[in-house]
């Protein structure tokens, strides 16, 4: 094929997001969300990253591996105007794009090489840890290079219909049940109630139900829990429990037992 090229995965992405309902449109908005970039095969080398720990930010470059299957077209409805108005998938960030390649700008926490103890060789695995992420579980990273500020950051131009930066509207409160839990679970996840309402402040809902309110129970799934939470006003969100969600295996090994 004249016009293919073919890239290899460079790391796998771990992301407190397991699904796409209610990962942030763009990195940065949540701050308090953490998670990591395992480097594979022939990059999984610390030379590879040498001298990247001195840089505070990084772009990831990566494929949209939840969505690449659905294939894309020329026009797509930003959810910033709205959900209404068509605009062509490359005036956008749109996932739905001719190659399924996304890019974010991280900060970068640490870089370590971590011992692989599930594995029989006791592998090691050169781990990149990283916050304010807007990716899925699992996503295939394709290249990693230093955020550069003087070329990166151009803070007089132009950017139509994203111009602004989302504003905040939503306040979010805990039931009394959901705060327990919260408290239950502090040892593991210890930034879980500011990361829960850094998520809902944003109103995860779809484009057409912004500023809108509805009576429906939303559950999200992050890190191994289901979040459940209801719109009380316009202006706020409640979050009604927080539980660990228990996997199909789980459930089969505890069904033979
Ligand atoms: N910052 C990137 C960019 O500009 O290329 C991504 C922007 S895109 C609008 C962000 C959305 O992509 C998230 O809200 C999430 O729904 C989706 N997303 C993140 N990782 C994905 C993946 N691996 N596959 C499919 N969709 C993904």
């Amino acid at each position: 094929m004249p016009n293919s090229i073919a890239l290899n995965y460079i790391g796998k992405v771990s992301s407190p997001y397991k699904e796409k309902f209610a990962i942030p449109r763009q990195p940065g908005l949540v701050s308090a969300a953490k998670g990591s970039i395992t480097l594979l095969g022939d990059a999984n080398t610390p030379e590879l990253v040498r001298g990247l720990e001195a840089f505070s930010h990084i772009w990831v470059i990566f494929i949209f591996h939840g969505t690449q299957e659905q294939g894309w077209k020329p026009l797509v409805r930003p959810p910033r105007l709205g959900g209404n108005a068509k605009i062509g998938a490359l005036a956008t960030r749109s996932t739905f794009r001719p190659n399924p390649v996304g890019m974010s700008v991280v900060k970068l926490d640490s870089i370590d090489v971590i011992t692989n103890k599930d594995c029989p060789k006791r592998s090691k695995n050169v781990v990149l840890s990283i916050s304010g992420l807007d990716l899925l579980d699992g996503t295939p990273v394709i290249d990693i290079k230093p955020y550069i500020p003087y070329s990166d950051a151009l803070v007089h131009a132009q950017a139509s219909y994203a111009q602004e930066t989302p504003k905040k509207t939503i306040m979010v409160s805990f039931s009394d049940e959901a705060t327990s839990s919260i408290q239950y679970l502090n040892k593991t996840y210890p930034e879980l109630e500011n990361f829960i309402a850094q998520i809902l402040e944003q109103d995860p809902r779809p484009a057409y139900k912004q500023n809108k309110q509805d009576d429906k129970i939303y559950g999200m799934l992050i890190y191994d829990l289901n979040v459940q939470w209801q719109f009380v006003s316009l202006s706020e969100i409640s979050v009604i429990n927080i539980s660990r969600v228990i996997n199909h295996i789980d459930n089969e090994v505890n069904n033979d037992n």
